[in-house]
């Protein structure tokens, strides 16, 4: 099978490229609650120099009692304050049916765990130019996972970042199992940008940074990681949110890290 991943992908958005060669970091809450909290988050974030806001408005919860999102309004909310910040915003797609309102309120679509195989919703994101971040499914081989990108690229858009955030193993200490040899097969069988998102893969806020560090060190191009000012407070994952200082942390040595890739 040839994937047509194999061709070099450049993505660019707004001011800022995506690809193999670069690295993007992206944080924000895992959902959105307000307006004000969102544009408190965003401010720090883009003074710590990260450009990529990404924040929920529809959530993919397993349970149906838990918080849902906002919805259309957390988009209105989203877009705002990327907007006032000139921040890139991310956010999830949980539905083909929201396919075109989300296209025009975010910049970059998220395709979580639990829609990696919902290839109706894949074809659909190939027809918008907006970049989409596609997760690995929680029990998605890594070839799976590359045909779910090529039903996006078969389909019209070349813009796909693939994210590694933990496969389901027997070991439930930890959320999820952070598959560090995925971002290296990826890297040998595609051409498409390989981010990691430790919070889902982990669950524990005491492991991000170094999972962070792991994952870049073994090359990942990115890093996806939640993100508040008070993690406590949070309605939604705040066993894995980080704060502040945590990602300021995690964030001193990347250039270095990065060094050992050059
Ligand atoms: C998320 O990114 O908020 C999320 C729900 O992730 P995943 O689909 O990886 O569980
Ligand atoms: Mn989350």
């Amino acid at each position: 099978m040839k994937f047509q991943s194999n061709k070099p992908i450049i993505i660019k958005i707004k001011d800022k490229i995506i690809s193999r060669e670069t690295f993007t970091m992206i944080a924000g809450p895992c959902t959105i609650e307000n307006y004000e909290d969102l544009l408190s988050i965003a401010k720090h974030l883009k003074k710590m120099g990260i450009n990529f806001l990404r924040a929920g408005a529809y959530k993919m919860r397993t349970s149906p009692y838990n918080f849902q999102g906002l919805g259309e309004r957390g988009l209105q909310i989203l877009q705002k304050v990327a907007d006032e910040t000139k921040m890139i915003s991310i956010s999830e797609i949980i539905s083909s049916e929201d396919v075109e309102i989300m296209s025009k309120f975010v910049d970059i679509m998220q395709v979580g765990t639990r829609n990696m195989h919902n290839y109706r919703l894949l074809a659909k994101l190939g027809k918008v130019k907006n970049p989409i971040i596609l997760k690995r499914g929680m029990s998605s081989t890594i070839e799976e996972w590359l045909f779910a990108a090529e039903h996006i690229l078969e389909a019209g858009n070349p813009n796909v970042i693939l994210c590694e955030r933990g496969i389901r193993t027997f070991e439930d200490y930890t959320r999820n199992t952070l598959d560090i040899s995925a971002i290296c097969a990826v890297k040998e069988l595609s051409n498409l940008p390989i981010i990691v998102d430790p919070s889902h893969s982990s669950g524990r806020r005491k492991m991000i940074k170094s999972l962070s560090w792991a994952a870049v060190a073994a090359g990942a191009n990115g890093l996806l990681i939640e993100t508040h000012f008070d993690p406590q407070k949070t309605v939604c994952d705040s066993k894995q949110t980080i704060d502040y200082k945590i990602l300021e942390e995690i964030l001193a040595p990347i250039e270095k890290l990065k060094e050992i890739w050059k």
